[in-house]
């Protein structure tokens, strides 16, 4: 029998007051369908019957799956790796200017393939990088010679080692929700930052896609944020969160995958125009778009 764990009380806010929000379907990997709940109180949505971390591994194993692969494979793939190399550089300059520091010491949880590693330790930080998945890890070293390590080394760092702390896509996927949040809040130092980059459950483009949205991505994504459970969930834990920012090129490549995902087949055209309707709505209200990357720091303790 498979490993599941069904939540009775919300994984953010611990509230009972849970309701059914919608079945969606696993289209990159499984074609198993998973029920989504949301919190009546802090309005997280989260998949029930998710596989326990110990039983997650087949359903990331796909071509598809690319942050893991590095595949190269498909216009959409290429688009991603292109856009990657800016992005890269733009999650650089983030950092720098919110924390105005040009070098410290950095934790990045998820580090995938060590492509933002390599790219912060060549502008002089000093980055320590996480990732549980040991394929990874080992591109990881053989393109870039970066050790990164698995996140079970996380539970025995020293407390405020690090200036700032990056989780880009990552918060998401992570069983030990809480448990993860409490290490970052003691291994952070009292000025540093935490930098959490999430899909966002209320944009304009999850709205438009419904059941079809690819930042839903069950079972692989355990939560599905809202910018309110994402401040609940920070200041429950001693943090809050200071500023938001919006991810101007999610909004086109979830759109993008979202059309594949509704049609059966790669429609690009209306996934350009929806990812450019996600962004028109988000210069209005960050509320609208598809990513949002949260800005937060420690509490002053009351
Ligand atoms: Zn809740």
């Amino acid at each position: 029998m498979k490993n599941t764990i069904t939540y009775t009380t919300c994984p953010v806010c611990d509230s009972a007051s849970i309701k059914f929000y919608d079945h969606i379907k696993d289209f990159s990997v499984s074609g198993e369908a998973f029920d989504i709940m949301e919190c009546k109180i802090c309005t997280l949505r989260f998949t029930q019957g998710v596989p326990s971390a110990e039983a997650m591994a087949p359903y990331y194993k796909s071509e598809d799956y690319i942050s893991h692969t590095d595949s190269k494979k498909g216009l959409i793939n290429r688009t991603y790796h292109w856009v990657r190399n800016y992005t890269i550089k733009s999650k650089r300059k983030l950092i720098e200017k919110t924390s105005k520091k040009s070098a410290g010491a950095l934790l990045d949880i998820g580090a995938g393939t060590g492509t933002f590693v390599s790219e912060m330790q060549a502008a002089g930080w000093q980055v320590l990088g996480m990732e549980p998945d040991d394929t990874a890890r080992k591109i990881a070293l053989e393109k870039y010679q970066i050790t990164l390590q698995h996140p079970t080394f996380l539970f025995e760092l020293e407390d405020k080692r690090f200036d700032v702390i990056t989780l880009w896509h990552v918060l998401e996927h992570i069983h030990k929700l809480q448990d993860y949040i409490q290490v970052f809040h003691r291994t952070l130092k009292d000025d540093g930052y935490l930098i959490v980059a999430v899909p966002n459950y209320t944009s304009n483009d999850a709205e438009h896609y419904k059941e079809h949205w690819a930042a839903y991505d069950v079972p692989r994504h355990l939560y599905h944020f809202s910018p309110k459970s994402m401040q609940k969930l920070m200041y429950l834990n001693g943090f809050e969160v200071i500023s938001v920012k919006p991810m101007w090129f999610d909004s086109f490549y979830v759109s993008l995958l979202s059309e594949k995902f509704t049609k059966g087949k790669d429609d690009l055209i209306s996934g350009f125009v929806r990812g450019m309707a996600s962004n028109m709505q988000t210069l209005k209200n960050i509320q609208n778009c598809s990513s949002i990357i949260y800005i937060i720091k420690k509490r002053k303790a009351n």
